[in-house]
């Protein structure tokens, strides 16, 4: 069997290059894409990270080097970087064989067998150059023999400028200098948790996690982290067909734009994110056990009375029936929801998420709210997310209807260039 080859290509700083490509005039100019509501930084353009701004701060802590240095700030346009990705992954897709999109801004792709016709570095140049030509977006790319590998080749093609922005790791002597170089919590799938585990243990780089017993690992954490070392150590553990780990949790959460006290309110914002988590839900082919819902006020607003709650209920049967989790999450929200508070924030959790929807059967058939998997349920909900795809019209739950009141606060919005013909950029 051929050896397989990797490449990972991931975008740099996305949002804030995506931010950057329709504003040439912004190009030296350090850049900010703040999260929801314009609370915290949530992507950093070169610029902006040589000033030192943190991931994730937020933004009223750096109003002086906002003024200072004249950074630009944009609330997160989604429909702008979720059609930049799309592109991304089309001109990805003409370029491989196989194509494993992993976030909303990178990729793996299946090389296996490439090098008879040109060397890896060559197609990793090849790559960089055809996204930033076709899309206008930066990216680099790792090469390796495994996708953990891979990952880490990006990571040192993104921390170290001299390589250009493309690492080829397929050779075992390159691997272990670079394993030498990185912190085991640079490695995929090392959380800060067993980060903090293993340096306990005096693990400390990659390597050093790479060189221990597979045994030990196996046994002090699991048979994840054995494979992690397996993976480091040239020999891919993750098969083409697994998906990347599944997401443990899907939220959807918000801070409203303004104050709500009305249990209608509540339920319209919960029934809209509860509808939204479950679209991510089916978009991973993925079912819920566990839904979760909560409600605060704002704890920073001492002038007023405080209340926070949540409750959470498990599915007799795992459910990506948007009907089912909404007729459960609203049953939920009137358990909770006390009159007489000012409301800021709301939010649905999906967790004990399965890609097996009989693995938790009705012992009853199907005496739940609507039955959570049957075949008519998995159509009708398929026909629903096609439709909203692919039209204009939106099909969504009565209650979600109205004025919303979760309305984000987006006051830097930039245009939807690519999405709108009325946005469309000018050129003058
Ligand atoms: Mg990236």
């Amino acid at each position: 069997m051929k050896q397989p080859v990797f490449a990972l290509v991931d975008c740099n700083n996305f949002y804030a290059s995506c931010e950057k490509l329709f504003r040439p005039d912004l190009r030296n100019t350090p850049v900010v894409v703040l999260s929801n509501n314009d609370g915290c930084v949530v992507a950093r353009s070169k610029e902006a990270k040589a000033l030192g701004i943190k991931m994730g701060v937020p933004v009223h802590h750096i109003k002086q080097e906002i003024r200072q240095h004249g950074i630009q700030l944009f609330s997160s346009n989604y429909t702008l970087y979720g059609d930049m990705s799309h592109r991304v992954m089309m001109t990805l897709e003409a370029m491989a064989p196989k194509v494993d999109v992993y976030s909303i801004d990178e990729a793996f792709l299946d090389l296996t067998g490439l090098e008879r016709l040109m060397s890896y570095q060559n197609f990793g140049q090849q790559a960089k150059d055809t996204v930033h030509q076709n899309v206008g977006l930066p990216v680099c790319v790792g090469i390796a023999p495994t996708r953990t590998l891979a990952k880490l080749a990006n990571y040192a093609a993104k921390k170290y400028p001299a390589t250009g922005g493309v690492v080829d790791l397929t050779n075992p002597a390159r691997q272990r200098r670079l394993l030498a170089r990185v912190p085991v919590d640079e490695v995929w799938g090392v959380g800060r948790k067993i980060a903090s585990r293993l340096q306990a243990m005096n693990i400390v780089t990659a390597i050093q996690l790479a060189d221990t017993d597979l045994a030990t690992l196996r046994k002090r954490f699991s048979v994840v982290l054995e494979r992690t070392a397996r993976e480091l150590n040239g020999v891919p553990c993750l098969p083409w067909e697994d998906a990347p780990p599944p997401k443990k949790q899907i939220m959807c959460s918000r801070s409203f734009g303004q104050p709500v006290y009305a249990l209608a309110n509540l339920e319209e914002a919960v029934t809209h994110f509860a509808t939204r988590a479950t679209e991510k839900l089916r978009g991973g082919q993925q079912y819920a056990g566990e839904l979760m819902v909560f409600i605060r006020t704002n704890p920073f607003k001492s002038t007023v009375p405080q209340y926070s709650k949540s409750a959470s209920v498990r599915f007799i049967s795992a459910s990506q029936d948007s009907r089912v989790i909404v007729q459960h999450a609203m049953n939920l929200l009137r358990s909770i929801y006390r009159d007489g508070f000012e409301y800021a924030k709301a939010g649905v959790m999906l967790s004990e998420l399965t890609d097996d929807s009989a693995l938790q059967d009705d012992l009853f058939g199907s005496s739940e709210i609507g039955t959570a998997h049957s075949a008519r349920s998995e159509r009708l909900m398929s026909v629903i997310d096609e439709i909203n795809r692919k039209s204009r019209a939106k099909i969504c739950m009565a209650r979600e209807t109205g004025p919303a009141v979760y309305a984000m606060r987006r006051e830097h919005l930039s245009p939807a260039y690519t999405t709108d013909w009325g946005e469309l950029p000018r050129v003058l």
